[in-house]
């Protein structure tokens, strides 16, 4: 059994760089405290409370389907400041309650992202390590009363799911006085999810792998978006199955002449490379090297159109209302613009004009974790 221990002093230990979080590769080995790991975690007696964003991905290049059934891939996680907040109270049993916009229809139980991740920490702390004595009175499996206010839509492309498997874990390391290190937070984050280690920073990351390996990048600016939110929801799976689709058949048109609808057969081909002008323009902080490398790189984006149509005219309208860079986010079938100052609630008034979009919302990128409310002011 593993007890929770008392937390130890922060030590100014620095995520920057050298790590790379979820497939270990992480050249630190100090412990890092949850507080110091995770700033945006906030401690009000006895509840936690975290806000954690919603992303999109700037460039998404996706191989083929892996021999252990993922995609490899390769991305600019990028957090905008579309916030679920999730909170955690100290409880005997399991629990969850939900509230929020984004809330209808979602379960409140064990299928929901933030319960398994809080059940996961605690089957983990109950896990003995070698060598590892129990102390008397050590909590076995703690329980947990979470709640969390959605605002965040599922199954969007936002990674609402992984926010919140992100917000419990990290709200209930805060509350059971948890000292885990960034490997072992990253790699039970990638156990439920592979943008879920990803969520646990937010700001704008490097992933690949399955999307579970997450390195921080420079970003040398800020941007503005604007996100339509489509009456509709589409499934990962379901898209990642039209990509394999649409690519065994141009394979089969290009070698025979006509295409065929068996899906790509599996391959352990490496991931794909990161795009480096993506990666030079999001340090330079440019806009216009931005627009001009990530239009075109979102591998799902033609699969996302192929099962919801209607978001070639989302794109389209984005576009044409002045938008730098119109793309789907992820698997979608949430589109995303890229606007310059001043013109995002010009797009955004476009976009809900449209009878398949149910809402534009206005987001700055490199959003990081944050605290529910703002922490007590230091000592001046
Ligand atoms: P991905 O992270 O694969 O890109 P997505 O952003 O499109 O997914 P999510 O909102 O993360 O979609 O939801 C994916 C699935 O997870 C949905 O089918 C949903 O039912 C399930 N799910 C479980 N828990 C949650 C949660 N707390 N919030 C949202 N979805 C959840």
């Amino acid at each position: 059994m593993r007890s929770p221990s008392p937390r130890q002093p922060c030590k100014p230990t620095s995520l920057g760089g050298r790590c790379e979080i979820g497939s270990i590769a992480f050249d630190g080995r100090e412990r890092i405290s949850a507080r110091h790991y995770h700033r945006g975690v906030l401690h009000n007696g006895s509840t936690v409370t975290v806000r954690v964003p919603a992303k999109i991905n700037i460039g998404l290049r996706v191989g083929p389907r892996r021999l252990d059934g993922y995609h490899g891939l390769s991305t600019v996680y990028h957090a905008v400041s579309l916030y679920d907040t999730v909170s955690v109270k100290a409880a005997d049993a399991m629990r969850l309650t939900l509230t929020g916009p984004e809330s209808t229809g979602l379960a409140a139980d064990d299928t929901n992202l933030a319960w398994q991740a809080a059940r996961l920490l605690a089957e983990h702390l109950a896990v003995p390590k070698p060598g590892a004595i129990s102390k008397p009175g050590a909590i076995s499996k703690p329980g947990f009363d979470l709640h969390i206010d959605k605002q965040i839509p599922v199954a969007a492309g936002l990674a609402g799911g992984s926010a919140d498997a992100a917000g419990a874990l990290l709200a209930c390391h805060e509350l059971w006085g948890l000292d885990l290190d960034a490997i072992e937070l990253s790699g039970l984050a990638a156990q439920l999810g592979s943008d879920v280690p990803f969520a646990v920073h937010g700001g704008t990351m490097l992933g690949s792998g399955r999307g579970e390996t997450v390195r921080p990048i420079a970003v040398g600016g800020s941007w503005t978006w604007v996100l339509a939110l489509a009456a509709g929801s589409l499934s990962t799976p379901a898209v990642y199955a039209e990509l394999d689709r649409q690519r065994a058949s141009a394979q089969t048109a290009s070698a025979t002449g006509s295409p065929s609808a068996e899906p790509a057969a599996e391959s352990d081909a490496p991931a794909p490379e990161s795009d480096a002008t993506v990666l030079a323009a999001l340090a330079r902080g440019d806009t216009d090297g931005l627009s001009a490398a990530a239009g075109a790189m979102n591998d799902l984006q033609a699969a996302a159109v192929a099962l919801a149509p209607y978001l070639e005219d989302t794109l389209r309208a984005g576009r044409e209302a002045g938008a730098r860079l119109a793309m789907v986010s992820g698997s979608g079938p949430t589109c995303v613009f890229l606007a310059e100052a001043g013109t995002a609630e010009q797009i955004a008034d476009r976009l809900r004009a449209l009878p398949r979009c149910r809402a534009a919302l206005v987001v700055t990128g490199n959003a990081p974790v944050l605290p529910a409310w703002p922490a007590e002011p230091g000592p001046s």
